[in-house]
């Protein structure tokens, strides 16, 4: 990757920390945040980087890569990189978030790329932003003035974080519950035409023989996500295996959210969706 300078030299800050991130906001409002830099040429459309007038280089900022461990949540710190997420041990990190992560370009791009990084992508809702969106997470989004909670639903809503000039997401939060089935699959990669590429999701919790709940999502880049909500609360409480009345009706539901989405999926993709929704409920089955 080369740096395509043009005009005056770029300015590129390293601040050591959050608060010293912030306060360069303040003489240099229209800076760009710089994380790993790993999406930076999909963004612009470009094989080099074009630097802005002032980036704000967050790789140094250590306090943006804690982890901290609640009874109810755990917080990951908007910095950390991919591997260093999959490198947390223990039952902490979501399994459905570390599949997501794991599926994620090269090693190498992993340990340059960083979660926020992932989310705030301009244009696209990153591979990790499905995952987190199921476990209910929510992202700090902090300027000098104060801070903000974002949620996932929000999100999902806008199709995009939306962060005003000088906010920077600086944490992510996720509710520590128990899902005992994690589904993942994921079909395609960067360089795979758009529509040849998916990911569908799910999280699942069978208790004595009944669907205690059940969380579900599609991701489309570039078409959008889909998630039926209304679905996923019909479905829990069904009794295990579900009849096949209640199976028919959730892939007809899923088929209408696809005849609504607003960049139309390909036949390819309609095919796999309907294919692993069925998948999903088989294994449901199973428990
Ligand atoms: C070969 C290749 C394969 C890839 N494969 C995938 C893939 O499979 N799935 C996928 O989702 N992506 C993929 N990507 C895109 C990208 O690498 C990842 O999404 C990565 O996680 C981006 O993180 P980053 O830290 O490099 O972000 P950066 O490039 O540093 O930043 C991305 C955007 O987020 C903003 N930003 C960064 N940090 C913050 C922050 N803390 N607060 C607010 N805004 C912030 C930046 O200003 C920029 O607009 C791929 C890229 C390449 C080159």
């Amino acid at each position: 990757m080369s740096v395509a300078v043009e005009g005056p030299p770029p300015l590129v800050y390293s601040p050591r920390s959050l608060a010293e991130a912030l306060a360069l906001f303040v003489p240099n409002p229209q800076a760009q945040l710089f994380a790993g830099g790993t999406a930076w040429h999909t963004e612009h459309l470009t094989t080099s980087i074009m630097l802005p007038p002032v980036t704000l280089s967050l790789h140094l900022a250590e306090d943006l890569r804690r982890i901290t461990y609640g009874e109810r949540s755990l917080d990951l710190g908007g910095t950390l990189s991919l591997n260093q997420l999959l490198s947390v041990g223990g039952p902490w990190v979501p399994s459905i978030l570390k599949e997501a992560a794991r599926v994620i370009g090269t090693s190498a791009l992993r340990n340059l790329a960083t979660l926020a990084g992932n989310v705030c992508q301009k244009g696209i809702l990153g591979d990790l932003f499905p995952a987190l969106h199921l476990l209910g997470a929510q992202f700090e989004i902090r300027n000098l003035r104060g801070s903000r909670w974002l949620t996932t639903q929000q999100v999902a809503e806008e199709g995009r974080v939306a962060l005003a000039p000088g906010e920077i997401l600086t944490r992510v939060r996720i509710p520590q519950e128990d899902w005992p089935q994690t589904f993942y699959q994921k079909i395609g990669n960067i360089r795979t035409p758009w529509d040849e590429r998916l990911a569908m999701m799910g999280l699942a919790r069978p208790k004595n023989g009944q669907l205690e709940a059940l969380r579900l999502s599609f991701h489309l880049p570039h078409s959008g996500l889909i998630r039926i909500q209304s679905l996923e609360a019909e479905l829990a409480g069904q009794r295990l295996p579900l009849p096949h009345r209640v199976r028919s009706q959730a892939q007809e539901r899923v088929d209408e959210a696809l005849n609504q989405l607003p960049v139309p999926a390909s036949i390819f993709q309609r095919d796999r969706v309907l294919h692993m929704m069925r998948w999903i409920l088989t294994r449901l089955d199973d428990d």
